[in-house]
C-alpha cells in the first residue's frame, strides 16, 4: 500500500507517528509492505542571519527521528541557546525566533548545500540519512514559496513574513489576507506528482488548512493530483477552535469559519472523500463527504495511533 501525507509541522508530525505505529501494529496476513510519502510544507521556511530555516520539515524529521524536543512539539531536544544569546549581544534581528544551538546545526548544513546548488529536495533527504524518519520527507517544492500576510496595525498596510505574524505577533494583528509568494511558478519537487500518482491513498492530518495544507495544495498541480485520489482528511478544530495554535485567525483571514464543517467544505467534496470529526463535533453533516466521529486530541501514543487508523481504514473503506 502507498500512503501519501501532506503535512505541516506539529499536527502533521504527531499523525505522522501514529500513522506509523497503527501500520507497525496493524495485522497484515499478506505481509504487504507500506509506503509513506509525505509532501511537507515549506510555505514558513525563512533566512534569518543568512540561514535558510524549514520548521516544518524539520518539525517532522525530528519527530519522526526521535530528536523532537517532546513538549515543545519542535525544535531540539536537549537545546541551548547560546547561539542566540550571542546574536542579541551584537543588537542582530530578529530576536523573537528561537533559534537553538542543536537546532543551528540543522540549518548550516541546509544553507551550506543549497549555496552548493543542491535543490532543496536533495538537501532533506540528506537531512534525513541521519534522522532516518522511516517515511519518504518531500518538500512540496524545490522553489522558494514564502507565505505572507498582508496586515493593518494602525500605521499603515504592509506584507509581513508569516513567522512574523506566528511567532513575533502571535497571529494578534489582523490578517487582511495571506499570500504564497512565488506559488503561481512554482513547480511541485520532484517526486511528488509521481507519489500521488501511483498512491493508494492521501491522508491530510489535522495541520493547519490555511498555511500548512493550504500552502501545499496552492503548488500548481498538487490539488489536482490530490483530488484524484481518495482522501480523509483529520479535523484540527474541535468545538470550533483549534487544538493549539493560532488557525482560527488563518481562517477567518481567508473568510471561513473556524469549525469543522467550514473546513471541510473549504477542502470541499472534490478533494476530500472523508472526515474525522471529535465527538464534540459528531453532528457535523457535509455534502459529499462521509464524516466519521471520535476523539481527536493527539494527547499519547495510543490516542493518536487510533486516531491514525481510523483514518486508514475510513480511506480503505471510501476507496472500496
Ligand atoms: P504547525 O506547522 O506546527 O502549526 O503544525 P500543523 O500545521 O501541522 O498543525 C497545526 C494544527 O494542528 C493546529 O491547527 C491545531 O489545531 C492542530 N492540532 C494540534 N494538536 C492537535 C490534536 O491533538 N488534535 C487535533 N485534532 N488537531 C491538533
Ligand atoms: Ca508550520
Amino acid at each position: 500500500m502507498r500512503i501519501v501525507v501532506l503535512a505541516g509541522g506539529i499536527g502533521g508530525a504527531r499523525f505522522l507517528r501514529g500513522l506509523k505505529d497503527a501500520l507497525g501494529n496493524r495485522a497484515d496476513p499478506a505481509g504487504e509492505e507500506t509506503e509513506i510519502t509525505v509532501v511537507g510544507n515549506t510555505g514558513d521556511d525563512i533566512t534569518l542571519f543568512g540561514l535558510r530555516v524549514c520548521p516544518d520539515l524539520d518539525t517532522v524529521m525530528y519527530t519522526l527521528g526521535g530528536g523532537v524536543n517532546e513538549d515543545q512539539g519542535w525544535g531540539r531536544a536537549d537545546e541551548t541557546f547560546s547561539v542566540r544569546e550571542e546574536l542579541a549581544a551584537y543588537g542582530m534581528e530578529p530576536q523573537w525566533f528561537g533559534l537553538g544551538d542543536r537546532d543551528v546545526a540543522t540549518h548550516v548544513v541546509r544553507s551550506q548545500m543549497l549555496a552548493a546548488g543542491y535543490p532543496l529536495s536533495a538537501i532533506t533527504e540528506a537531512l534525513c540519512d541521519r534522522w532516518r524518519p522511516g517515511v519518504r520527507l518531500l518538500p512540496m517544492s524545490d522553489d522558494q514559496v514564502e507565505t505572507h500576510v498582508l496586515v493593518d496595525d494602525g500605521s499603515g498596510r504592509r506584507a509581513i513574513h508569516f513567522q512574523e505574524w506566528w511567532v513575533r505577533h502571535r497571529a494578534r494583528i489582523p490578517a487582511e489576507s495571506i499570500v504564497s509568494v512565488g506559488a503561481d511558478g512554482a513547480k511541485p519537487a520532484p517526486g511528488v506528482l509521481a507519489a500521488l500518482r501511483q498512491a493508494d491513498l492521501v491522508l491530510l492530518p489535522p495541520s493547519n488548512p490555511v498555511v500548512s495544507v493550504g500552502s501545499i495544495l496552492g503548488v500548481p498541480g498538487i490539488r489536482e493530483a490530490v483530488s484524484a485520489k481518495t482522501v480523509v482528511g483529520v479535523s484540527p478544530i474541535i468545538g470550533g477552535a483549534p487544538v493549539r495554535g493560532m488557525a482560527d485567525a488563518c481562517l477567518s483571514a481567508i473568510g471561513v469559519e473556524t469549525s469543522a464543517r467550514a473546513v471541510a467544505e473549504h477542502y470541499g467534496p472534490e478533494l476530500l472523500d472523508g472526515w474525522l470529526v471529535d465527538e464534540a463535533d459528531a453532528d457535523t453533516e457535509v455534502a459529499g463527504v462521509a464524516v466519521r466521529a471520535m476523539p481527536l486530541y493527539m494527547s499519547d501514543p495510543e490516542r493518536t495511533e487510533a486516531i491514525a487508523r481510523a483514518a486508514l481504514d475510513l480511506a480503505v473503506e471510501l476507496k472500496g
